[in-house]
C-alpha cells in the first residue's frame, strides 16, 4: 500500500527519487507498493542496490528483477535527532537503519510511525511506501519500514 506524505515524517517532501536506467524498475515499483529487486538467472544471487551488472558473477545479461517479501530486521540503526539540513530538521527525530531483508540483502531506509526507544537490533519489520508529490509525470514512492 501507497499512503501519501504527511509534511511531519521522513522522508521529508524535498527528499526526492530521481531514477537512472538502473534504479528505475526500484522506483516504479515503490510506487506501485512492491519492494522490487533484482535476481542473477547466471548465479542465483539477489541484490540491492540495483545495477546493471550481478555484483557476485559480473553478468551484465542475467538480472532480472522481481517483487521481494518486503519483509525483514533490523541489522543496525541510529536516531537523527538534529538535522539543519532543508526538511529534515521538520521530521526529527528520525530512525536510519540498515534492514536485513528476507531475500538476502540490506538495504538503508528509514523506520516511521513508531517511538525509537521501541527499536532494537533484530526487530522484525516490514516495508510501508510513502507516495511523493512530484511536478514531472513519474509515480514514484520512498520505501520505508514499520515494525512488525
Ligand atoms: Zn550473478
Amino acid at each position: 500500500m501507497v499512503v501519501k506524505p504527511d509534511s511531519a515524517s521522513f522522508p521529508p517532501p524535498n527528499a526526492q527519487p530521481h531514477a537512472s536506467w538502473e534504479t528505475r524498475g526500484f522506483w516504479e515499483g515503490a510506487g506501485r507498493g512492491e519492494l522490487v529487486l533484482q535476481w542473477c538467472t547466471e548465479c542465483s544471487a539477489v541484490q540491492h542496490k540495483p545495477r546493471g551488472l550481478c555484483v557476485d558473477c559480473l553478468s551484465d545479461e542475467g538480472l532480472v528483477h522481481f517483487v521481494a517479501s518486503g519483509e525483514g530486521t533490523v541489522h543496525s540503526f541510529t536516531v537523527t535527532e538534529q538535522n539543519q539540513a532543508k526538511g529534515f530538521v521538520d521530521v526529527c527525530p528520525y530512525i536510519m537503519a540498515y534492514i536485513r531483508l528476507a531475500e538476502g540483502p540490506r538495504i538503508l531506509s528509514a523506520i516511521t510511525e513508531c517511538d525509537p526507544d521501541s527499536v532494537a537490533i533484530g526487530s522484525s519489520v516490514r516495508a510501508a511506501f510513502v507516495a511523493q508529490e512530484r511536478t514531472d509525470e513519474e509515480a514514484f514512492a520512498v520505501p520505508v519500514f514499520h515494525l512488525c
